[in-house]
């Protein structure tokens, strides 16, 4: 983890609503709704970890930012210039800065392709020559990811989990990208591997000067490796702030919701912060709760919550929360948004 400097990508109002369509005509009789409205930055060397419960678009949004699904609304800012709706000829170059880490080590690798042929297919596609050839390339960046160069030849049965997801890692790298989005990385992986991926991940980072989107429902995992944390409910942002800002003092009832959940191992360590039991199942982001998406399981819901949608503030602190009443906020640091007051 490195300081935070200037801009890499920014996303503005992004949305991706898939239609419902019915009959032979197909005509759209609703959608689903599953990214609706995202703002948020990610800054050169930094790791954004962007957390939430299943279905909340989190993955989607990954997505939308590598271009593998193409946005509905909002726009996509690479390096600030636009990305949004570039043709696959123009992201063809763009593809070699951004690139997925996908979270299932098993299905993502081809298994009739040797390790050699996977790592070094971005070569392939992208026409690059490298300097020694793809076969020393593709050999260097396997040691770097702790990989046996001596196995270039194998197939991706002949490694365990952690190795394979190790493959996936390296692959990304192959065009040394300055983004990559890493969704669920380490979730499909045994306990006992997972803290692997994250270091290595965490000295890629050092060394070759990456710029990480870490998704994931684990908060473990999240605050490990990020800076910056961002928390999603049905396809919004709820809060978003420095690790420390988020973990000890989260404003957003939801965040607090989903941090009480996170086990401990020491007992002292809870800080009184007791389990809290959302009442419900996520609403379907077919037809949200209007206002505030999370009025009807949160527990400090007033009248004002169902009927106006609070804003993403931001406070002097720069800690961002959507909430008409949110927990641990100095008053001083509350903007003079009328939406946004704080309890006496
Ligand atoms: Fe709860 Fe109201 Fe805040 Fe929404 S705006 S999270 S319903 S207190």
């Amino acid at each position: 983890m490195s300081e935070p400097s200037e801009s890499l990508l920014s996303v503005q109002g992004l949305e991706k609503h898939f239609p419902i369509t019915k009959g032979l005509i197909k005509r759209q009789v609703g959608a689903v709704k599953a990214v609706d409205g995202l703002d948020f930055e990610v800054r050169k060397g930094e790791t954004l970890g962007l957390v939430g419960e299943s279905g909340c678009g989190k993955t989607t949004t990954g997505r939308l930012i590598t271009r593998l699904l193409e946005p509905t609304g909002g726009k996509i800012l690479f390096e600030g210039r636009d990305i949004t709706h570039m043709s696959q000829g123009g992201l063809r170059p763009l593809r070699r800065d951004m690139q997925m880490i996908f979270q299932d080590p098993y299905s993502s690798l081809n298994p009739r392709h040797t390790v050699g042929a996977i790592v070094g297919a971005p070569y392939r596609i992208q026409g690059v020559k490298t300097e020694h050839g793809t076969k020393k390339a593709v050999q260097d960046i396997l040691e770097l990811v702790g990989l046996n160069p001596e196995h270039y030849n194998r197939y991706p049965h002949e490694f365990s989990g952690g190795q394979r997801q190790r493959i996936g890692i390296a692959r990304t790298l192959a065009l040394r990208p300055k983004l990559i989005i890493a969704d669920e990385p380490v979730s499909a992986l045994d306990v006992s591997i997972q803290a692997q991926v994250v270091n290595l991940l965490e000295d890629l980072q050092n060394e070759l000067d990456l710029t990480y989107v870490v998704i994931a429902h684990d908060l473990s995992v999240v605050r490990h490796i990020s800076d910056r944390v961002a928390v999603m409910y049905l396809g919004k942002i709820v809060e978003i702030a420095d690790r420390k800002g988020l973990y000890e003092a989260p404003m957003h009832p939801y965040t607090n919701a989903l941090l009480s959940a996170v086990p401990v191992p020491d007992v002292k360590g809870r800080t009184g912060r007791e389990r809290i039991r959302l009442q419900g199942d996520v609403p379907s982001p077919i037809n949200p709760p209007p206002a505030c998406r999370f009025h009807t399981r949160c527990w400090k819901a007033q009248e004002v919550c169902k009927t106006v949608e609070p804003p993403l503030a931001e406070l002097a602190t720069g800690h961002r929360v959507a909430c008409h009443f949110p927990e641990n906020a100095p008053k001083d640091a509350v903007p003079g948004d009328a939406a946004t007051q704080v309890p006496a």
